[in-house]
């Protein structure tokens, strides 16, 4: 027997300003959720863990923004991200929050350990004051004008406009948001970690050490990190959220938010260990202990540069045996983003597509960037649901399970005689657990998924080529092999596929009435005897429509109008006129009685307006915009007394008013939403 190992595996905590999304479920959650899945599987001794990243200064801006406590913030949030990782079959043992008692207590020791054994340095520097509001700015909280292109609403580590990196001292003018006021600068304290000294320990570990087994995203990201060279980090702020920095000397300091955040891994274990009855010390001080901790490439310098130097400081923890980041997913070819909503978020998919978990996490990992950004469509979500998981997976379990039943009552039909053809299947079938399993231990989980899924082609080829329907009519011990093989590959798919459709796997245990529950037992040839009672078939997938991928396209191309509207330059406003030049304008109500188009004019349409003083003519450059057919009855404002003039041939007594929008699409101005009598006068 193998020698069972144990593991540590981290999720990256969420920041809990917001809810989580499908980049975040592709690049973290579901990888570290497939590996963690696998290790049971091979009865390792596995702790999967996460928690909600509950401080720094982003929620005490979203507190202020929204009128609601910090607290409030991270409560409504931790609430919404953990629902949404136990609907997607996140199997995290805990799944816990920085706001813990047992995590500032965690996070305290560690601080205070590293203050006792001197490792760090103390700066006093000069920071931004808010003298009324009795309190030192984080950069979020100074405003001020770019020293580089002079926008004035540039913040004190960023100008969004120019894309600058700033510091607060670079702001000319600089405001508190606080409270507008014109803050004053003040000396503060602070403690570094010194990271320069720990950059040649950090140079053999990680360059030397880890060139075969990181992945070479990560590793090149670090390369370069530390070829540029590292400088001490502060790891206290001067904030009222978060761990208080516990010293005499550190009223009002809190430590900095990337300090706290990694230690709730540990204190995570410590949770869970005392509810488990376990020993939280094996899975962090063991040096068996293999510490595997899943997260997003914008996290590579803090989970191998910064917290290694942390946990190499303490002296008591192992270090991080792999980090296998992953790039980012974009959506529909541009990058994912909170602010402008551009996203699909875990708790609406659900709503839009019940049950259909394992399709998004199928499609996810299908196009998991794992060595570069890789982008998510709703056609892929489609055509891997309806073509692979349907048509593959779904339709080969299905044929199997209803012939079954439907010659044999649902009984494992006996093993006759082997073909040429059946015994090359049952040879590769055999091959299937240790090719999945050789490209998880390698982190290779798209590779793993299509592993598993070609063994269910495998499956469904045989089935097709070996047609048991036919033999069944004249050589029923042929078609009871045929089946009986099928049905095996059928038990082997419903433990393979365990990692990656923990939904789906549920369902096939109980299709098949076999429930596998290590790796191990996916291994012998047979691994349901004939005999054996299976249940009745039910449909794995169901199919996703035109019309379901339509209304998210829909959705987004409505997100991506509202946007392009919020950032839209209003046009200067014009030269003033007189209120005499004003009411030489007659504007009315009226109502369009027929449109057609003007020939060989594509921009133009012919409109018979009523507008209660006479039916007239008026030409109008709309036809890119409306049909004729969807004018017919509207009732638009329009300007009578405009001097008629021949457009194409046709005089126009008038003109329609309209309201361009930023992509140049015209709307009509409805004078009300009830009808108003024509010829009513707009003043
Ligand atoms: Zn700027």
């Amino acid at each position: 027997m193998e020698k069972k190992e144990r593991y540590t595996i981290t999720a990256a905590l969420p920041y809990t300003n917001g809810p989580v999304h499908i980049g975040h479920l592709a690049g973290v959650y579901v990888p570290g959720d497939i590996f963690a899945r696998f290790q049971r599987l091979k009865e390792n001794d596995v702790v999967y863990l996460c928690g909600s990243d509950e401080h720094g200064v982003a929620i005490t801006i979203k507190a202020k923004k929204e009128g609601i406590t910090p607290q409030e913030v991270v409560d409504k949030y931790h609430a919404i991200i953990k629902k949404s990782f136990k609907d997607f079959g996140i199997s995290f043992d805990i799944y816990s929050r920085t706001s813990n008692e047992g995590h500032h207590k965690t996070a305290q020791e560690f601080f205070k350990k590293l203050h006792e054994q001197g490792e760090f340095i103390e700066k006093v520097s000069e920071q931004y004051y808010d003298a009324k509001e009795n309190q030192f700015l984080a950069d979020r909280y100074i405003a001020g004008t770019c020293p580089h292109c002079s926008n004035d609403g540039a913040y004190g580590d960023q100008c969004e406009k120019c894309g600058t990196s700033l510091s607060p001292m670079d702001l000319i003018n600089p405001v508190s948001t606080l409270t507008g006021n014109t803050p004053e600068v003040k000396e503060t304290k602070h403690w570094f970690l010194p990271l320069d000294k720990y950059e040649p320990w950090l140079k053999e570990w990680i360059l030397e050490g880890h060139k075969k087994d990181w992945k070479t995203n990560v590793y090149g990201q670090c390369k370069s990190w530390l070829e540029q060279g590292l400088a001490p980090r502060a790891v206290t702020r001067d904030l009222d959220w978060g761990i208080k920095v516990p010293l005499k000397d550190a009223e009002n300091k809190v430590l900095y938010v990337w300090f706290d955040a990694p230690v709730g891994y540990i204190s995570a274990t410590k949770e869970w260990a005392e509810k488990e009855g376990k020993n939280w010390e094996d899975y962090w001080k063991d040096e068996d202990t293999k510490l595997v901790q899943f997260i997003g490439k914008d996290n590579i310098v803090f989970h191998c540069i910064i917290f290694p130097s942390m946990l190499k400081a303490h002296g008591d923890y192992i270090l991080p045996n792999n980090v296998p980041a992953m790039e980012f997913l974009n959506l529909e070819g541009n990058k994912i983003s909170t602010s402008r909503n551009w996203a699909v978020w875990l708790h609406e998919f659900l709503i839009d597509f019940p049950g259909k978990q394992d399709s998004l996490r199928y499609t996810l990992t299908a196009l998991a960037p794992e060595t570069k950004d890789n982008d998510f469509t709703w056609a892929e979500l489609q055509t891997k649901n309806n073509s692979e998981l349907v048509g593959v997976l779904g339709n080969f379990v299905n044929r199997v399970v209803v012939l079954t039943n439907k010659y044999w009552g649902g009984e494992v039909p006996a093993l006759g005689e082997l073909s040429e053809v059946d015994k090359s299947v049952i040879e590769k079938m055999q091959t299937f657990p240790d090719r999945v399993e050789s490209s998880i231990v390698k982190y290779r989980l798209r590779e793993a998924q299509l592993e598993m899924m070609n063994l269910a082609r495998l499956g469904n080829k045989y089935l097709t080529e070996e047609e048991p329907w036919k033999a069944y009519k004249t050589d029923e011990a042929r078609a009871k092999t045929i089946l009986n093989i099928s049905l095996q590959i059928c038990a082997k798919l419903s433990v393979l596929a365990a990692p990656f459709l923990p939904f789906t796997v549920e369902k096939m245990k109980h299709i098949l009435n076999f429930s596998a529950n290590t790796w191990e037992e996916s291994k012998p040839e047979m691994l349901l005897p004939s005999g054996h009672q299976i249940g009745k078939a039910e449909l794995l997938f169901e199919r996703i429509d035109d019309e379901q991928i339509e209304a998210q396209l829909k959705r987004l191309a409505d997100i991506k109008i509202a946007n392009e509207e919020a950032n839209r330059k209003v046009e200067p406003e014009k030269e003033a006129v007189s209120f005499d030049d004003f009411q030489k304008m007659d504007i009315r109500v009226g109502t369009i009685l027929t449109a057609e188009k003007v020939k060989k004019a594509k921009k133009l349409l012919k409109l018979e307006v009523d507008t209660g003083i006479d039916t007239r003519t008026v030409v109008s450059g709309i036809a890119e915009h409306f049909s004729p057919e969807e004018l017919v009855g509207k009732q638009v404002s329009i300007l009578v007394n405009l001097a008629p003039r021949k457009i194409r041939g046709v005089e126009s007594q008038g003109m329609i008013l309209m309201a361009e929008d930023s992509n140049g699409v015209l709307k009509l101005i409805n004078p009300s939403e009830t009808k108003v009598k024509e010829g009513s006068v707009i003043a």
